[in-house]
């Protein structure tokens, strides 16, 4: 018989992502309904966790290990970014606030590229980069990271996406990240790769369980 109630958290409050790791899901393991069991963290009232790790996997980590003992149920967290080549991987983790304010993507984005104003395109190569971890409560970890490599537009191009997505383009296409498809962007993104990657370990478990 299927185990009513939730069986897996995604430590977040970003619908996106959840639908992500649902769609990833569907199917993997017999007996979870993803769309009932599979949640985010206000569904389990999970607690918000400061992010005061140094490194995307850390940060990841440590708010998958806080959900999975706060709620008692294997947990999942991701942590993001753009890491600039010649900013030497800033803003990397402090990406969601380079321009002070935390989540105010059009001013981060402004002063990236006001930064970056003087930059040949040869030398403006970036990566969005995700790491995204899996804990059970019993304390045992997994961490995935993605990679999506490319080159910072020097003036914002299409209106999909967030964050620093309208500057980004992937290498070998000649459209931002804000001019592709949710989809098209799903499968080649660095938290769809690492999500993905993570994915054997998650069926795993709730296949176990
Ligand atoms: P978080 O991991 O969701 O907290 O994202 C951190 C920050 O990194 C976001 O606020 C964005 O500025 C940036 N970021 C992460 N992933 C993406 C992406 O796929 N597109 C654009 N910006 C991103």
């Amino acid at each position: 018989m299927t185990p009513a109630g939730p069986r897996l958290v995604l430590a977040t409050h970003n619908q996106g992502k959840l639908r992500e790791l649902r769609e990833l899901l569907r199917g993997q393991v017999p007996g979870l309904d993803v769309d009932t069991q599979v949640v985010d963290a206000a569904a389990v009232d999970a607690p918000d966790v400061r992010e005061t790790g140094v490194t995307f996997a850390a940060n990841a980590l440590l708010k998958a290990h806080a959900v999975a003992k706060a709620t008692g149920l294997p947990s999942i967290a991701d942590d993001s970014g753009l890491a600039v080549d010649v900013l030497g991987g800033a803003p990397g983790i402090f990406s969601a606030r380079w321009a002070g304010r935390h989540g105010d993507d059009q001013a981060n984005l402004e002063l990236l590229l006001a930064q970056l104003g003087d930059i040949a395109p040869e030398h403006r190569g970036a990566s969005f980069v995700c790491a995204a971890a899996l804990a059970l409560p019993n304390g045992t970890e997994r961490v995935e990271l993605g990679r999506l490599a490319g080159t910072l537009l020097e003036a914002p191009r299409g209106d999909g996406g967030f964050g620093y997505d309208p500057i980004l383009q992937p290498e070998g296409l000649d459209v931002s990240c804000a001019e592709m498809s949710g989809e098209q962007k799903n499968a080649i993104s660095h938290r769809g790769q690492a999500f993905r990657a993570l994915m054997p370990a998650i069926v795993e478990v709730l296949a176990a369980g």
